[in-house]
């Protein structure tokens, strides 16, 4: 396959057209950026991590009947994805309460969200990513309401899937991004799904595992993709991580908290 011309270039991703019809080739560059850009760098090796985490999640998800855009690798940073007309539409799954969610509406860090909160952003940098509700998704006829329908089913079962995935390498998937295309009349998971578009923390220790690392200078940021990108993809040589042992069910209800990625039940009584 031939690499064409540059097609579109984004904060840390690069899309290109090739002689293969239908098909394009998205770069995972070195480049990171927090705060709609206002914190950039470059670091080494950083798109090859979230290539490789990438196209190890949309294998997974392929395997499970999600349609994603993921064809093949080409190399270790350039992935081979099915050309679609993309959706601008930030889709974010919030299974824990995290980030922005905790800094504008009185949610506590940690609060288990369930069921899991979906918010839909407006993709659009100069007007610093709007949230949008359905009517408004509709009226600026960015999708229809059938195809939001689709979408919101599709965001669940990844979720589903790959906070199972991610829960067998003891981390917690505490939220994460997507984006959606057409493709003909079928909607496809495109984008990628990364440590820079995922929250997670260590079930264990509650560390953080992703961009936070990179945003709160909270450590070595490659150092943690590097690791984070092994235990995902479970690196012949590397021995899987043991999963945390189960916690035992309260016996009256409780509330479920994840304190920065430990689970705490706190017993409440039931008033009959
Ligand atoms: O910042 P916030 O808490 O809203 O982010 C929620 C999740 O969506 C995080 O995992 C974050 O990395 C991801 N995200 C993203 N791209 C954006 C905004 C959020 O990948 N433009």
């Amino acid at each position: 396959m031939k690499q064409k011309s540059l097609l579109y270039t984004g904060k840390a991703k690069s899309v290109y057209r090739t002689d293969a019809k239908g098909q394009l080739i998205m770069e995972f560059r070195d480049d990171i950026t927090a705060f709609d850009g206002g914190k950039k760098d470059v670091l080494k090796n950083k798109g090859s991590y979230n290539a490789e985490v990438s196209a190890f999640i949309f294998g997974y998800l392929e395997k499970n009947g999600v349609k994603t855009h993921f064809v093949k690798m080409l190399d270790p940073r350039r992935m081979v994805v099915r050309e679609l007309e993309m959706i601008p539409l930030e889709v974010i799954v919030r299974n824990f309460a995290a980030g922005s969610i905790v800094r504008n509406y009185p949610f506590k860090e940690g609060t288990k969200l369930n069921p899991p909160v979906i918010v839909i952003d407006y993709k659009d940098d100069s007007r610093h990513d709007p949230m949008l509700n359905d009517d408004l998704i509709v009226a600026l006829k960015l999708a229809t309401p059938a195809e939001l329908k689709k979408i919101k089913t599709s965001t669940l079962r990844v979720n589903v899937l790959l906070a199972k995935l991610l829960a067998s390498q003891g981390i917690t998937l505490v939220d994460f991004k997507m984006e959606f295309g057409r493709g003909g009349r079928t909607i496809y998971l495109g984008d990628e799904i990364s440590m820079d578009s995922m929250r997670l923390w260590d079930k264990s220790t509650g560390e953080s595992l992703d961009k936070d690392v990179y945003r709160f200078n909270k450590g070595d940021v490659m150092a943690t993709y590097n690791r984070v990108a092994q235990r995902i993809t479970r690196k012949p040589g590397k021995a899987a991580v043991k999963p945390a042992p189960a916690k035992a069910k309260p016996k009256t209800p409780g509330k479920i908290t994840a304190k920065r990625g430990k689970i705490t039940i706190k017993a409440t009584t039931r008033k009959h």
